[in-house]
Formats: C-alpha cells, sequence, structure tokens
C-alpha cells in the first residue's frame, strides 16, 4: 500500500475526528473564521447519513421588500407563481420527528438546523413552539433562526429565551429610518429595530442564558459612516456582528440580486468567489419549503430543486431516495446546466475550499452507487 495514501487517510479520519469533538460553538467560529483551513474536506465525510446543514422554512411570507432578497420582489414571485403560506406546527413536528429516528440509528446529528429560509420566522406564532420541540429532541448540534428583528418584541424575545435557540442571526437593513426605508422599501423604524435587539441581548445576559446573538449588515455600498454606526450601535449589544457582502441567489439570470456590485466575496465568509461545477448542496444540505415540499438548497427560492414532499414522503426516504440521486448524479458529472436553477447559480461560487468536490467526479459515482444506475 502507497505509504502517503495510507498515512494521509489516516491523518483525514484523525483531523475529521478531533474536529468533530470540539463543541459545536468552537466548530462554528472555526468554520466562519477559516472557512478554508482546519475544517475536514467535506468529502471525506461522504456519504451523509443526517444532512450537515437543514433548512425548515417556518413561512415564506415577510413584512420587508428588500431591494437585494427575492420575497421582497412581488412582481418576480408572481411569474413564477409561487405559493405562500405558513408551515402547521404538526407537519414541522413531523419532520424533527422523522429526523429524531434517522439521528438515532446513524448516531449523527444536523450540524445546523435552520428555522428560516424564504421568510420573516417571527410572522409564525409558533416560531417558539417549534424551536423547543427541535431543542427537545435533540437533533441538532445547533438550531439557530435568522430575523429582520422588527417584530421582536419583548413577548417574543422571551419566548426565543425560552425556546432553548442556539443563535439568532439579526439582519439590520440601515442605521437611519430613511434609509431602512430605501432598502426595505416599506419599513423605516430603525429605532425600534435597535431597541429589540438591545432588549433581547439584555435579557439574555440576565437570564445568563447560552443563545448567541450575531447581528450583521448587508453592505450594498453604504458610505464608511453608516458601516460605523452600525458597529457602534451593535458592538456592545451583540455576541458577534458582521459587516457581510450580498450575495447572489440560484436562477442569477433572472435578476441581479447583487444590484451590479462586483462582489469579489461569499456573503458571511471570507471565501473568495471561484467558478465551479459541483455543488457541494446535494450532498449536505436539504431544505424544507413552508408548504412540506424539500428544495436541495436554502437559496432555491423559486422552488425549483424540489426533491420530494414531507407531507407525503418520510424525511429519509427523500434524503436517500430517487430525485435526490438523480440531482447528485447530474451534479456529480458536470452536468448541473441541466437543472435550470443550478445552471445561472451565483451562491454556488461563494462555498468555501473544503466544501470542493470539483476534482471527486469518480469518487462520488462510487460513494453513492452510480455506475450502476
Ligand atoms: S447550484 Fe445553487 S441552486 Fe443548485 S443546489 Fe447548488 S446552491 Fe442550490
Amino acid at each position: 500500500m502507497n505509504f502517503n495514501l495510507k498515512f494521509g487517510s489516516i491523518t483525514r479520519k484523525g483531523a475529521k475526528l478531533f474536529y468533530e469533538n470540539l463543541p459545536w460553538f468552537v466548530r462554528e467560529t472555526i468554520r466562519e473564521t477559516f472557512p478554508n483551513r482546519f475544517v475536514p474536506p467535506l468529502y471525506t465525510q461522504l456519504p451523509l447519513s443526517v444532512p450537515h446543514s437543514l433548512h425548515i422554512d417556518p413561512t415564506n411570507l415577510c413584512n420587508f421588500r428588500c431591494i437585494f432578497c427575492p420575497t421582497g420582489d412581488l412582481e418576480l414571485l408572481k411569474t413564477i407563481n409561487r405559493p405562500k403560506g405558513l408551515m402547521s406546527y404538526e407537519l414541522f413536528c413531523k419532520i424533527i420527528d422523522e429526523l429524531a429516528i434517522i439521528c438515532k440509528e446513524s448516531g449523527q446529528k444536523v450540524n445546523e438546523l435552520h428555522l428560516y429560509k424564504d421568510g420573516e420566522p417571527l410572522i409564525h406564532k409558533d416560531l417558539g413552539r417549534m424551536i423547543a420541540y427541535a431543542k427537545s429532541k435533540n437533533v441538532a448540534y445547533s438550531v439557530q433562526t435568522t430575523t429582520n428583528a422588527s417584530l421582536l418584541t419583548r413577548e417574543r424575545a422571551s419566548e426565543i429565551l425560552e425556546s432553548g435557540l442556539d443563535i439568532i442571526r439579526i439582519s439590520i437593513e440601515h442605521v437611519y429610518d430613511d434609509g431602512y426605508k430605501t432598502v426595505t422599501q416599506n419599513y423605516s423604524n430603525y429605532n425600534n429595530v435597535k431597541e429589540n435587539v438591545r432588549f433581547l441581548f439584555e435579557e439574555k445576559v440576565r437570564r445568563r442564558s447560552s443563545l448567541i446573538i450575531k447581528t450583521k449588515i448587508v453592505d450594498i455600498g453604504f458610505d464608511k459612516s453608516v458601516i460605523k454606526k452600525f458597529c457602534d450601535d451593535f458592538t456592545p449589544i451583540s455576541d458577534q456582528i458582521s459587516v457581510n457582502n450580498l450575495m447572489g441567489w440560484s436562477n442569477s439570470n433572472i435578476k441581479d440580486f447583487t444590484l451590479g456590485i462586483n462582489v469579489k466575496r461569499s456573503m458571511g465568509i471570507s471565501a473568495k468567489l471561484r467558478e465551479k461545477n459541483i455543488c457541494p448542496e446535494p450532498f449536505r444540505s436539504l431544505a424544507v419549503n413552508f408548504n412540506g415540499q424539500a428544495s436541495v438548497c436554502c437559496v432555491d427560492w423559486a422552488m425549483e430543486t424540489v426533491v420530494g414532499d414531507l407531507t407525503k414522503e418520510s424525511l429519509n426516504d427523500i434524503w436517500n431516495g430517487a430525485e435526490m440521486k438523480k440531482f447528485r448524479l447530474l451534479h456529480s458529472n458536470g452536468n448541473r446546466a441541466q437543472i435550470k436553477a443550478c445552471r445561472n447559480c451565483h451562491y454556488l461560487k461563494g462555498f468555501p475550499d473544503h466544501l470542493y468536490l470539483d476534482d471527486k467526479t469518480s469518487d462520488l459515482n462510487k460513494l453513492y452507487n452510480y455506475r450502476n444506475t
């Protein structure tokens, strides 16, 4: 046996074991700070019994109309006839129950369970109950949500703290009322958002809650003074702040979601944009829309990568099913362009190097038994 190969594989296994045994919040920090270092390459962990990343959308309704978000473009949504609504609490529990079975059988957990996809989660009155249910089933290393905080009243903040949520990501759109109106097109109460975040932070400290509050602003070409004010206002009332780049979504040929700005790095991490053929998402993620339809990834705003329906099928059957297999095969064999959503996906360019799979075609086909299909 080739010593170098054997040694390399032992080293990779050791690194993987070490990484997997770190507390989840240490792994999260490493992943975000060093997206291309220390984190074991995805291909060493495949095939996954449970997705690394699972999004479940409580609702795809939003009270903002942000200029860089597909959900904010009502005309665009009309052209594709996107359905809208709220997920029932019962459907949510069914998905979590099925996930719990897979986790128990495999001894694995989801790395990140996001109660968020296309909408504003706080519009759903059962958000706190959903988070608490997911936490009670111990199916994920971290349960997270993302909100614009405009509806984060004192009552909802208490509910979030009592639910056991691990991470809340708060999107700040501007730092002045008129700027808020420009970005969201319909909301202009900056102070309300800031005071909601302040209450959540102070209450979390008072209760000694382990909730991590991550506050971010997407830089759409702001003046430096806007970024400085964001940092000044939110550093004292957040555990982590970040200035993110604009991100592209799937179907980026339909609309330029990066607003004509020459974006060079990915949204939340410092990875340089890079052209790729094989997307890691079909191998590591799943995103359940409000109506139970399962998309392959969280940026599938047009619901074009649907691979199953959780109202009729089980999570396990979808994750290991024929549609998912077909999707993975198209990607691993360089035929991504056959999938409308993936053909012009800007988001794909932003994945960090540890998720790079372009040179793993034959390994992927072997791992997923594609030779016999
Ligand atoms: S290429 Fe884009 S749309 Fe397709 S699975 Fe990847 S992230 Fe999703």
